[in-house]
Order: structure tokens, then sequence, then C-alpha cells
């Protein structure tokens, strides 16, 4: 079974052509600067990338052609013909309480779709016009939206509910959802296969610590508290987000800078985190290299980071009543050694060791944990694009 993985931004789209079964990916890529001048970037297995720059992409639709029309190219091409691609997997960040899982794309789950885009009207719009531009040039295709919030809604009222008056719940629906759902699901089933042991057995705390990063407390393979919030911006300190501040700041920043919320919340986006605090860069191996050159502001930006994950392992171990297994996934999570050794040292009261070595290996699934660890470390590589093709394999079926 061939799926599609759309991955649809406002001005950009991410795609991998893969077979869930054999887990072969047949081919990927991006277009960027849709709306502007067309940017397209097409890899398929085995051979060489293909960039071209300039290609006509007005809209969503012209970019959807141009991955379809890669695809059944007859020189590059990976695919005989558009009827060899079983269903198209769509990524959709926010679901609200409405979906828990993976749906069938119909109509009326549009209209639901379009119901949660105050709740990401960056991103949702976005995912929606993915969609259209899809079912406009393959219709009778089976499609399927992944919602990056779904995997989140086990959370119980105590985890979710915001000390705000209740009336902002029941209303407008302020409570915390959660982000990267599909991640901290991918990796949490993963988790279970290398420790051998049923999901439902198994307390995790897994790990997402990319340029956007959150931890969650996955138990008995659900989701029973995260960091991230009603948005994106709470929990950790990311890249270029503050996570979680005093929401006191806002008024007196603004009062004192005569800012309005859009540059409050410009700067709490964009210009925070820890490239706010460092003042050098949002990427993490940027801030090792300054740090090692003395730069004294680069060390603490990752240090408040680091402290912050190690915060967030043990009250999640207090929320869940124990842990079995700490996760580390994403961009740092995989690759940053020494981010990983710094979050867990100080936690041997808890049973978590690492070994020195094993924390050296890259880019590949493996237990990290030290001799007499009595709670595992796994370093997992994240595949969200395989999770949302496992799913959509399975709804379209
Ligand atoms: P996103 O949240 O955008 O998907 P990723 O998960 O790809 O991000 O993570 C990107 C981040 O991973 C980069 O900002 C970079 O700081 C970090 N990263 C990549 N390689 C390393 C490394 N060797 N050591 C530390 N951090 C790394």
């Amino acid at each position: 079974m061939n799926i599609l993985v759309i991955n649809a931004g406002s001005s950009s789209l991410k795609y991998q052509l893969l077979n869930p079964e054999t887990q072969q990916v047949l081919a990927k890529g991006l277009c960027e600067r849709i709306g502007i001048d067309g940017k397209f970037t097409y890899k398929p297995e085995g051979k060489q990338a293909v960039k071209e720059a300039d290609v006509a992409m007005p809209t969503h639709n012209e970019a959807i052609k141009a991955v379809l029309d890669a695809l059944v190219d007859p020189q590059n091409g990976v695919i005989g013909s558009m009827k060899e691609i079983d269903a198209v997997g769509h990524r959709v960040v926010h679901g609200g309480e409405k979906f828990a899982k993976s749906v069938l794309i119909t109509d009326e789950v549009m209209a639901a779709i379009e119901e949660c885009n105050p709740l990401a009207p960056l991103h949702n719009p976005a995912n929606i016009i993915g969609i259209k531009a899809c079912q406009a040039l393959m219709p009778g295709t089976p499609m399927v939206a992944v919602f990056d919030t779904a995997f989140h809604q086990t959370m119980p009222p105590v985890a979710y509910t915001y000390a705000l008056p209740y009336e902002y719940y029941e209303k407008d629906k302020v409570r915390r959802y959660g982000f990267h759902g599909t991640s901290h699901k991918y990796v949490t089933q993963r988790a279970a296969a290398m420790l051998g042991k049923p999901i439902e057995e198994l307390k995790l705390v897994s790990c997402h610590l990319g340029n956007g990063s959150s931890v969650t407390a996955v138990d008995g393979g659900k989701s029973v508290d995260t960091s991230m919030g009603f948005t994106p911006l709470a929990g950790l300190p990311m890249g270029t987000r503050t996570g979680d501040i005093d929401a006191g700041i806002l008024e007196y920043l603004m009062g004192k800078y005569n800012m309005d919320i859009k540059e409050m919340l410009n700067i709490m986006n964009k210009k925070s985190g820890v490239l706010g605090v460092s003042g050098v860069s949002s990427d993490f191996r940027d801030l090792e290299a300054a740090g090692k050159e003395g730069n004294t502001r680069a060390a603490l930006a990752v240090e408040v980071f680091e402290y912050g994950v190690k915060k967030l392992i043990g009250s999640y171990a207090a929320a869940m009543g124990g842990v079995d297994a700490v996760i580390f996934t994403a961009g740092v999570g995989e690759n940053g050694g020494n981010n990983r050794a710094s979050i867990v040292s100080g936690l041997e009261f808890m049973g978590i060791k690492i070994d020195p070595e094993k924390n050296k290996v890259r880019g590949e699934e493996i237990d990290i944990s030290a001799e007499g660890a009595t709670v595992r470390t796994l370093v997992i590589p994240t595949n969200e694009e395989l999770m949302i093709a496992i799913d959509t394999a399975a709804l379209a079926k």
C-alpha cells in the first residue's frame, strides 16, 4: 500500500510517499515559498535529489500538482500512475476536543476541522488548503486527517484544566490540548517494542526536544499530561519561544515599552527561548559551540532548557507514581548527547543513569542506560510520517 503523507504549512508543504507495511520511503521532498517564487525539492529513493527554483506555485494546488507530476515522471518518478497512491494522510495541527483519533475525511469532518481554526489560526487553515488541493486533484482517493492534538485527548481534567473561571473552558474551550502527539505516540510504541513489554504495563516520559519541544507523561499507552498547552507556546523554553512564563510579565513589559499584545506575542514566539537568552542562535549546535568558547549567556540558555526538561521528568514521574523509561527524540533529543547527559544528571536517585559510551551513538534506536539503572533511558528517532501513514492505511482499508 502506498500512502502519500502531506504536511501543509502556510507557505510550504512537506510530502513523503511511503509504504507503511514495509516502511519503505519511495520519495520525499518539500515545496517552499508557495505564493512567492516557488521552490521544489524532490528526492526519489536511491537517486539524487532534484531541486528547482522559480516553479510557478501561486497556490497549494500547483504545489501538489508538482508533487504528483514528479511522482509519476517517466524519468525520476517512483510510480506508474496516480492510481498507485492508495490514500493520502494529512497532518492537521488542531483537532480540538472533537478528534481523539485520526479520521477518514468527509464533508462533516472538514467542517469540524474548520471549527477548530480559531484554536490554531496559523496552522489549521493551511492544513485545510492542503486537503482541499489534494481532493481537487485526486478525487476518489481516500484522505485521512491525523491530528497533533489527538493523542493527548486521553488527559484527565486534572491535567488539562486551567485555573481560570470555568466558563472559559465551557464556553470557549480554553484548556490544555498539547501538541507533537503523533511523535509522542510513535516513540512510546517503539519504546514498548524495545523493552519487550505491552505498552499497557508501562509508565513512560517522552521528551520531544527539537526546535519546538514538549514532554509527555504516557501511562499505559495513554497521554496523561503534557507540557504544551492551549497553544504550542507553553511548557519548555524552546528555540525562539518562551515556554511558560509569569503572565504578569506581559503587563509590566507592555506598559513599560508601550507594546501592544501582538508585539508582545511576537517577542514571546520568535525572539525568546534559547535565542533570546543567548543572543546567539536558536540552534543548539551553535549554542554548544559558543558555550565552549566561553559565551556564558549561550551556556546559560542551554542550562535553562535542560533544567526545564529535568524538572518535567521529575514531575511526570510524580504524576504517574513512577516511571519505567525516559525517551529522548527529535533534533536535540536524538543528537544532543551532551544535552541528554546534563538533563539526566542528578536523577540517579530515581534510578536514572546513562552509559557515557552508549550516549555517543546517533541516529538509531538505542537503550543508553548504564548498568544498574532501574529506569531505562532510550533514544528513539521519531518518525511522524510513518505514524501518519500507518493510521492512514488502517482507516483507508
Ligand atoms: P523541529 O521542531 O523544527 O522539527 P527538529 O526536531 O528537526 O526541529 O530539531 C532541530 C534542532 O535540533 C536544531 O535547532 C538543532 O538545535 C538540534 N540539533 C540537531 N543536531 C544536533 C546536535 N548534534 N546537537 C544538539 N542539537 C542538535
